[in-house]
């Protein structure tokens, strides 16, 4: 279906066309209507989908500009997830006299408060930053709000807002319909859903349309200590465009941004422990691709577009499977291609055969192809002598990957 079949005020239309949307995706498809005729909504939906577009072009639709009023909330569990919703809202709503805003920690309140005072109709917000807001000031008034959107609900959960979003979703008795994104359910989420949602749409976007259609996910085994050369010349050979370097710790990022610093060029570091100012000229930088290679602890895992980035590598395997689909969902988005490389030691091949199995996956291996039905449910470990088939000699990386798709789980 195309944008411009829906009965959309003009001055959207023609942001949406200098946007590059012209069709809807599954999820915008599918939520638009129940969205603008006032449902409640539960979505189960990745990053990735087009969800920020999904809120965003029917929230537009609905303000009526001439109301000087917070007139919908959305609910984001980090400050990049907040500056990343305002701005894909602010260039739907560029034509139109609608006003988005976003408030988060890290940055003056006094600054947020005077903008809050002029005129903000669509306010995007962190949980602790606008229960500050509510405790603290006058500055926000929410009685006016007729939508209100929880985005990433399982991942505010995960970083203990719960209560915050208890009391923000308690302090709204007034009529309004909610809406509520999450990847996962679990049962926290459920008990939220039951109390505050009146006879939602659910709708799940399934598995298949889960994974994003065009990453391929390459693999490379590799012991503890050649994982650092094995990465090196990963990069020095493979075409990146631009890629995100995953480390599970701020310590292993630092090592790595100083192994890495000297050999490559435009190299850039983010991690949760940097000034707000920092990160977000870090991610602006990246953004105008000044930025080749960043590495990354998980914060900039969660939720972000990065859809221009050719690669996602995990350098540490990720903790769990949900944060594997977090980190390579960064790329391949929308239609375009992207690869997903993950590093492999032996710790994680039991982990690793789980996973493969669980999304799905089609494994492209490069060099040694680790023999993971010799890995037993309690054991990480080899279980026989012919633990990986070494590649014959005259193999070619090429055909090396083509054995490794032929997966033998
Ligand atoms: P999201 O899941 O909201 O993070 O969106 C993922 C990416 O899809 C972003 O780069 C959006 O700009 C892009 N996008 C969203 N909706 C559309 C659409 N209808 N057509 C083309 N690109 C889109």
């Amino acid at each position: 279906m195309k944008f411009s079949d829906l009965e959309l005020k003009p001055e959207i239309l023609k942001a949406l066309g200098e946007m590059g949307y012209e069709d809807l995706t599954p999820i915008q498809e599918k939520t638009f209507s129940p969205i603008l005729s006032g449902r409640d909504l539960l979505a189960r939906a990745e990053t990735g989908s087009g969800k920020t577009a999904a809120c965003g072009i029917p929230l537009v639709q609905m303000i009526n500009p001439s109301v000087n009023a917070i007139q919908a909330l959305i609910l984001v569990p980090t400050r990049e997830l907040a500056l990343q919703y305002v701005e894909e809202i602010d260039k739907i709503s560029k034509r139109t006299d609608v006003a988005p805003f976003a408030i988060f920690g890290g940055f003056s309140m006094e600054i947020q408060k005077a903008k809050l005072r002029d005129r903000v109709h669509i306010l995007v917000a962190t949980p602790g930053r606008l229960i500050d807001f509510l405790s603290h000031t006058t500055s926000i008034d929410l009685s006016c709000v007729r939508t209100l959107v929880l985005d990433e609900a399982d991942e505010m959960l995960k970083m203990g807002f719960i209560e915050d979003i208890d009391f923000i979703l308690s302090c709204l008795i007034h009529e309004h319909q909610t809406l509520f994104f999450a990847a996962t359910m679990p049962d926290e989420i459920d008990r939220l859903i039951r109390l505050y949602l009146k006879e939602p749409v659910r709708m799940e976007l399934n598995k298949k349309q889960l994974a994003p259609p065009s990453l391929i996910h390459h693999f490379q085994y590799t012991g503890a200590r050649g994982r650092l050369n094995a990465l090196i010349e990963y990069l020095k050979r493979e075409t990146i465009s631009q890629a995100i370097i995953f480390c599970n710790s701020r310590h292993h990022g630092e090592k790595l941004m100083r192994e890495l610093e000297g050999k490559f060029k435009s190299i850039g570091y983010i991690h949760g422990g940097l000034e707000q100012s920092r990160r977000t000229s870090i991610f602006e930088r990246f953004r105008r691709k000044e930025i080749t290679f960043m590495v990354a602890t998980d914060i900039a895992g969660r939720g972000l577009d990065f859809s221009h980035v050719s690669h996602v590598i995990n350098y540490d395997y990720p903790r769990g499977l949900e944060s594997y689909t977090h980190r390579t969902g960064r790329t391949g988005r929308m239609g375009r291609s992207g690869i997903a490389m993950t590093f492999v030691t032996d710790q994680e091949l039991r982990v690793l055969k789980s996973l493969l199995k669980m999304n799905r996956i089609d494994p492209v291996w490069h060099g040694n192809i680790p023999n993971l039905q010799a890995i037993t449910k309690h054991n990480g470990k080899r279980d026989d002598r012919k633990y990986f088939k070494k590649l014959p000699r005259n193999v070619s990386r090429d055909e090396s990957y083509l054995m490794g798709s032929m997966r033998s789980l």
